[in-house]
């Protein structure tokens, strides 16, 4: 049976790629359904509370730019914010926040809800109707069938999903929820590559059988940071802090006493996990000599009393994992309300897919998130948003867009996936974009909202923010490219007392601030040249622009000078080994992968603009 009208975009699954998949598609004015199990679970984080860090804040940032839905939801649920890398260069700053996951959840139904353009309906998705090797609909577990131009399959950790507690394992898409089987069953009949995947998640526990007291605290900043370019400090809600808490000999001991029921470590589990987001057990055997590993305890709300062990993901049986958590100081009576556990899945290789994230081989259908193999909510978000965005483009015979890897991380993810594949669930790093001084999260607006906007992707609200911060930050900088200090000024003077600078001849501010010591707000402070902008966001960019300029100007050149040799060819028996000055990691990248082109050279991840110049010299001199 048909139900209803026919749909441009059909978002199957509302998780964090869907949601962002689904509002992009209805934002760009296209009539959107979006399918998913079930409409409470809108919204929810399957792992830990926090949303942001070191590249995956970066994503967010771009999602906001172009007008998605992740940063603001972190606003209204931040209850602890930091800046990584705060000490660091701008580049590699990265905003995190600890969200309460019921207020998350609460903003991005709420989101959701007031999206013109999309309809949600509560069923699961049991197969895609395809004709003449073109997705033209879907049909539900009800055997309803709803038509679209268009569909994205956004399926998280669903598809095929088997949940391993120790030896015992059972089929579910998370801990409470089903797996979808016929569609993954459907899929598998496609000719598609599926592989499998594995996450783990620890214990939660209950905060009140934990002695605080004993635990270090770690307060957030304060000010808080805000995420959203739209956001600000009212919406956030209460701040509190994380804690501490380590593991020790003994724990570590536990957990191998655990070993011989461990699916990890008998064989249970096929799937690879995420490197950099190891079980407690991987930890424990991989890093043999470190008798201690820290344990983020991090509050899930403010009105629950669920803590998420941050460091403990585990899939060992019940009784080890209560036993390891009573090891550690502070935890010695905590009580566990749900079990950590692994679970794996089917992904979908995504070198299968085009740059929009369409499939090579069903026209019309799009794949999003954790099913290409990707781990962590920013990334299955930023992959959503192009997918949404890609599949209402075509339904309104438009171009497909994805960002460049100059242009954003989002296409660093992208390029990345489908150039070279995964074999284990990719994460986000600033390691992994060659042009970290462009992609920051500061000017994520800058690089993207514009172009979103022409997209169909932002509203006038954002677009009239964003101007106005951009006429702001171009009118300071030009005030400060104009004012001049002389030494014996009241300026002048004010400036070396209360800075302790050195003055032999007057100089312009915008001069002064490119000084390692000075800063926009100690410049700011002083009569004659203060107070300058209010607003933190458009200083921050002000003093950003102009303290890195000769850096951005030298990587723009470095863009421009790839851009031009783009397609020169490779020889096809090149001896990369001959090539001096090129590291043996590089020479085995560019001997596995063999690109053809420079520019297929530059994208094999971990090949740096460093390599690519030597390839360069190589090459000319051969010429
Ligand atoms: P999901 O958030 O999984 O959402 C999938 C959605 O699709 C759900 O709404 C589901 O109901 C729906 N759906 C599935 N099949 C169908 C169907 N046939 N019809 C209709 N709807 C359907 N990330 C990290 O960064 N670090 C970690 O350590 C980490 N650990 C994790 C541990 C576990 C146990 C799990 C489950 C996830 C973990 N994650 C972790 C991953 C994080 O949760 C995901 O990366 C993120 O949620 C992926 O978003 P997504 O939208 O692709 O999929």
């Amino acid at each position: 049976m048909f139900y209803q009208d026919s749909y441009e975009v059909i978002v199957v699954g509302g998780g964090h790629a869907g949601t962002e998949a689904a509002l992009a598609a209805a934002r760009t004015g296209v009539k959107t359904l979006l399918l998913t199990h079930n409409v409470d679970t809108l919204g929810n984080m399957s792992c830990n509370p926090a949303i942001g860090g070191i590249g995956k804040g970066h994503l967010v940032k771009e999602i906001d730019a172009m007008g998605g839905a992740m940063a603001l939801a972190s606003d209204e649920a931040g209850i602890q914010f930091r800046t990584l890398n705060a000490r660091k260069g701008p580049a590699v700053q990265a905003t995190r926040a600890q969200a309460d996951r019921i207020l998350y959840k609460a903003a991005i139904q709420r989101i959701l809800g007031n999206q013109p353009n999309l309809e949600i309906f509560q069923q699961p998705v049991d197969d895609l109707l395809i004709e003449n090797d073109r997705v033209v609909g879907v049909t539900t577990q009800m055997n309803l069938s709803f038509r679209a131009k268009t569909v994205v399959i956004t399926a998280g950790t669903f598809l095929s999903g088997k949940i391993h507690i120790g030896l015992e394992n059972y089929t579910g898409g998370r801990a409470g929820d089903p797996s979808s089987e016929t569609l993954a069953a459907k899929l598998h009949d496609l000719p598609f590559r599926i592989e499998r995947l594995k996450t783990g998640t620890p214990p939660r526990l209950d905060g009140r059988t934990i002695d605080w007291s004993v635990l270090e605290e770690q307060a957030g900043d304060f000010p808080t940071p805000i995420f959203s370019y739209l956001g600000n400090r009212e919406m956030q809600p209460k701040q509190i802090s994380c804690f501490i808490a380590r593991t020790n000999l003994q724990t570590h001991d536990v957990i191998r006493s655990g070993m011989d029921r461990s699916p990890l470590y008998t064989g249970k589990i096929d799937g690879i996990g995420p490197r950099y987001c190891p079980s407690v057990e991987d930890k424990i055997m991989r890093f043999a000599d470190k008798d201690s590993h820290q344990v983020f305890m991090e509050p899930e709300g403010l009105t629950t009393h669920e803590v998420y062990p941050n460091g403990i993901s585990t899939s060992l049986p019940f009784d080890i994992q209560i036993g390891l958590v009573r090891t550690m100081k502070g935890l010695e009576n905590a009580r566990i309300i749900r079990p950590g556990y692994a679970i794996e899945y089917d992904f979908f290789d995504p070198r299968d897919l085009k740059a929009s994230l369409e499939s090579k081989f069903i026209a019309g259908l799009f794949f999003a998130g954790q099913v290409n193999g990707t781990t962590g909510y920013e990334e299955a978000g930023a992959q959503g948003l192009i997918a949404g965005l890609n599949a209402s483009l075509q339904t309104q015979e438009k171009e497909a867009w994805t960002p460049r890897r100059d242009e954003a991380y989002i296409g660093v993810l992208i390029d990345d996936l489908i150039t070279l594949g995964t074999k284990e669930p990719y994460r986000m790093f600033t390691s992994r974009a060659e042009y970290r001084l462009l992609l920051r999260e500061d000017n994520a607006d800058i690089r993207l909202t514009a172009k979103a906007r022409e997209l169909g992707l932002v509203d006038d609200h954002r677009w009239a923010t964003f101007q106005t911060k951009l006429e702001s930050v171009e009118l300071e900088k030009q005030r400060l490219s104009t004012l001049m200090v002389t030494p014996h000024s009241d300026a002048g003077k004010a400036l070396i007392e209360q800075t302790g600078q050195t003055m032999s001849k007057e100089q312009l501010v915008d001069q002064l601030l490119r000084r390692p010591d000075l800063t926009y707000a100690k410049l700011m402070k002083i009569d004659g040249i203060g107070p300058g902008v209010d607003d933190e966001m458009v200083a921050n960019q002000v003093q950003t622009q102009i303290k890195y300029a000769g850096y951005i100007s030298r990587q723009l050149e470095e863009i421009e000078k790839l851009r031009r040799n783009e397609e020169t060819k490779l020889p096809e028996q090149m001896d990369f080994a001959s090539i001096s000055g090129l590291s043996n990691e590089i020479v085995q990248k560019l001997q596995n992968h063999k690109p053809e082109t420079l520019g297929q050279a530059s994208r094999i991840s971990g090949i740096t603009p460093a390599a690519i110049s030597l390839l360069l010299v190589h090459l000319k001199k051969r010429s």
